[in-house]
């Protein structure tokens, strides 16, 4: 079929069986005699299918009815502005743990809403680790703690949440390993993602808030568009929602379901994360510089002895059909995204190549 062994960091691989079954629906989809794309977000059919993705989502992460599933648009991005938005208290401030590059940018949107400070932050440690932080520093006057659970671009992950008392509820940016690992939904009073890594196409951003924290905004001023009381009380279908990456999203979290849940997705992560892991502190060219017990299982950025062998690898690599494996540009070097649909023959393919490149370069 000519397909590749896609690293890339987002969006990403799908599992080959979701898009042959969307090729298969797409001239005709649940017998609608059309496209999902040409079908009325008001229709029946499409009902169904948000109906259903939300019903997997909640199974799957085992999200209490007491919190909303949103599907929204603007990314993850968007959600940088809206969580201070409508969750910034007057005379409050935002607490942000600085992690990563995302982290920064959320917390960034946030100043320029309100008062926002540092919780705690690895920017010293070039993020290669996640910080120490003491929850007794929050002050009382905290609306939210933001966090972001694994740092795409520096492969890093929080294993531990912080744990305040429940008046602090923590807001978690889980687009880089949502449904990748176990996690529990209650630690947590808003959880958000953009789904162009583990759950479907660009598009679309899922959004699981606790009931109580919608509609605490007293700015009167706030956009409708922005104000997730709206999307909560239209379920999700105030405007045209994005009909295609939800119909996406639905068969993703299907196969998610074939898989054996998210436990099952969690042991094939931790699995593949480990061999790439194996051989790169095995390797005397190849070495990583994030602190071990903070290793992502997603995203693994990694590097040889300088820029040229770096190069040359990326081009021995590609030459296998290993593709997109660069680094982001602030990091450098290779970083392999290792999200659910990549499957551990790709990262055995990878780590090959590893072995193969190093005896030949040495
Ligand atoms: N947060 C994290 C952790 C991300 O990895 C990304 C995108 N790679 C974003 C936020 C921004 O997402 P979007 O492009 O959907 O706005």
């Amino acid at each position: 079929m000519g397909r590749v062994i896609n690293f890339s960091a987002g969006p990403s691989a799908l599992p080959l069986e979701v898009l042959k079954r969307a090729q298969s629906e797409l001239l005709n989809t649940h017998q609608s005699g059309m496209s999902i794309m040409e079908m009325s977000h008001r229709s029946k059919s499409f009902e169904r299918i948000l109906h259903e993705a939300k019903k997997r989502l909640r199974s799957l992460m085992n999200i209490p009815d007491s919190y909303k599933i949103l599907f929204l648009q603007g990314g993850a991005s968007l959600q940088f502005s809206m969580i201070p938005l409508n969750l910034l208290q007057k005379d409050n401030e935002a607490a942000y743990l600085i992690t990563g590059s995302w982290s920064k940018k959320a917390y960034a949107e946030a100043k320029k809403v309100g008062d926002a400070t540092i919780f705690a932050s690895s920017e010293d440690d070039a993020f290669r680790s996640i910080p120490d932080f003491a929850e007794s520093t929050l002050s009382k006057r905290t609306s939210y703690l933001h966090v972001t659970s694994n740092n795409t671009i520096e492969g890093t992950r929080i294993s531990v949440f912080p744990k305040t008392n429940n008046n602090i509820p923590i807001v978690t940016d889980l687009s880089s390993n949502i449904l990748s690992e176990k996690i529990n939904v209650t630690d947590h009073g808003v959880i958000y993602a953009g789904a162009q890594k583990n759950l479907g196409p660009s598009g679309v951003t899922v959004v699981i808030i606790r009931e109580d924290l919608i509609g605490k905004t007293e700015a009167t001023t706030l956009p409708t568009m922005l104000d997730y009381a709206i999307h909560a009380k239209a379920d999700s279908l105030y405007n045209t929602p994005p009909t295609f990456a939800i119909y996406m999203i639905n068969l993703v979290l299907e196969w998610v379901e074939s898989i054996g849940g998210i436990e099952d997705m969690e042991r094939r992560n931790r699995k593949k994360a480990q061999l790439l892991y194996d051989a790169i502190d095995c390797s005397k060219l190849f070495s990583s510089s994030v602190k071990k017990e903070n290793r992502s299982l997603m995203n693994v950025p990694f590097k040889t002895k300088n820029e040229e062998l770096d190069q040359a690898f990326l081009h021995f690599a590609a030459s296998q059909k290993l593709v997109e494996l660069k680094g982001h540009r602030s990091v450098g070097g290779m970083r392999a995204s290792l999200y659910n649909a990549m499957p551990l023959e790709g990262v055995e393919r990878l780590t090959d190549a590893m072995t193969q490149f190093e005896k030949r370069s040495t």
